[in-house]
């Protein structure tokens, strides 16, 4: 059983295995979750960032942890919001998807995903939840695999209150 859990703040405060990123196409860092964990995990990071030549939106590449308790980053690049017909959904699912995969790759039983494309990206709040919760329960349930525990961690209020309405009710074991 895998638990799916709701948390808010800093996503590099949680002692996890794993923390994604919602990083940008060329992952040398930016604001919002980016910089903070660029931020928090020292120059390190970004060198290592520098050798992996990018992302392409939807797609998601892991690297080390450094100075944060976590193992490792998967770093994935969410779509920007351009009104809603330009495939926007099935890219950000395929964030999801693909990071899942990664960290499934690397045998880790924690992993923090934060609202991925919902800060200067501009994807609606809503929808993005609705994606997020349904692209991690689907994957659990047509995937082998080795997660124990899962964060949505919500830096506003407004996304907690969101994802818990959402998650209430429903079963919150994948
Ligand atoms: P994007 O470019 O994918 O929209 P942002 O970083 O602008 O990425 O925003 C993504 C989400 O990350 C937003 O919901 C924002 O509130 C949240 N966020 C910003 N800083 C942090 C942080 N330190 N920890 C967790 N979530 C954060």
């Amino acid at each position: 059983m895998t638990s799916l859990e709701i948390v808010t703040g800093d996503i590099t405060k949680l002692k996890v295995d794993v923390i994604v990123n919602a990083a940008n196409n060329t992952l040398l860092g930016g604001g919002g979750v980016d910089g903070a964990i660029h931020k928090a995990a020292g120059k390190e990071l970004l060198v290592e960032c520098r050798s992996l030549g990018g992302c392409t939106t939807g797609e998601a590449k892991v690297t080390k942890g450094y100075n944060l308790p976590a193992n490792y980053f998967i770093h994935t690049v969410g779509p920007i919001w351009k009104g809603g017909q330009n495939n926007e959904s099935e890219v950000l699912v395929s964030c999801y998807q693909k990071s899942l995969l990664l960290a499934n790759s690397l045998a880790v039983s924690s992993i923090a995903f934060p609202c991925i494309s919902t800060g200067v990206y501009h994807f609606p709040k809503v929808i993005a939840a609705n994606l997020a919760i349904s692209a991690v329960k689907q994957f659990l349930k047509e995937h082998k695999h080795h997660l124990k525990l899962i964060f949505f961690c919500c830096y506003i209020d407004e996304d907690y209150q969101q994802y818990c309405t959402l998650l209430k009710g429903s079963n919150k074991k994948g």
